[in-house]
């Protein structure tokens, strides 16, 4: 089942985060309360808990359960926020996971998620990696762009991204309660969706050249 993928993702997920937590730790020191990296942790431990649940049906469901998982066990302003994203790629997941239709899910994802945030681009937040990668994903789709490109692209789009968000002033989220003193640091929840996505790319390309050569 497609479920599988979901499982997969969720454990590169984890390990890349696993490398960067005293990282984005001292991130969210710097402009909000140090908690974001840990919130994200105890969520993707508790999706290790229900892997084979998550395995055993299509991507749709599994990313039911991810999102159901996420909004009771990730505190702070991320929890609600990727619940949102997982449940609105959930309702738009396709069967088969093909380019086109993964564009589309996670653009569901994202447009329930800045619903949910009731931010876009330029806030000094997640949105800043989020919106631009499924914005180039789109276009990279619509350019018929190959897996391998696509797989190369979307990593560099959401490292911009971040790397974008240090001199923002932040309007969302604690962090903007400090200010001007928001400036020059990079947003934790920015680094940490970038960590993210790179890891799932990185993956996922992975999983495609195992496939193909046996
Ligand atoms: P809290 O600030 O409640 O402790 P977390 O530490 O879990 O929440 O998450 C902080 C991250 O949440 C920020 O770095 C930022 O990227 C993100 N964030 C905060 N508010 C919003 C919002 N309205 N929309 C999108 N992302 C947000
Ligand atoms: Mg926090």
């Amino acid at each position: 089942m497609n479920g599988k993928l979901v499982v997969e993702c969720c454990d590169a997920a984890a390990t890349a985060l696993a490398i960067h937590t005293d990282e984005i730790a001292d991130l969210d020191q710097q402009i909000g309360d140090g908690d974001h990296v840990y919130n994200l942790l105890r969520g993707l431990d508790a999706l290790t808990a229900i892997c084979d649940q998550m395995a055993a049906v299509d991507l749709g469901p599994a990313l039911q359960l991810a999102a159901n998982k996420v909004l009771s066990t990730v505190g702070g302003s991320s929890g609600p926020l990727l619940a949102s994203l997982l449940l609105g790629m959930a309702r738009a997941a396709p069967l088969e996971p093909q380019a086109d239709g993964i564009a589309k899910m996670l653009a569901a994802g994202v447009a329930a998620m800045q619903h949910r945030g009731k931010t876009g681009k330029g806030s000094k937040t997640m949105m800043d990696v989020l919106i631009p990668v499924t914005e180039r994903f789109q276009a990279l789709v619509a350019a018929k762009a190959s897996t391998e490109e696509i797989l190369r692209e979307l990593p560099a789009e959401a490292e911009r991204g971040m790397l974008a968000t240090r001199d923002m002033l932040a309007l969302k989220g604690r962090a903007s309660f400090l200010g001007e003193r928001s400036r020059g640091h990079v947003d934790p929840g920015a680094r940490s969706s970038q960590v993210i996505i790179a890891a799932i790319c990185a993956q996922l390309d992975e999983s495609r050249t195992h496939g193909a050569s046996r």
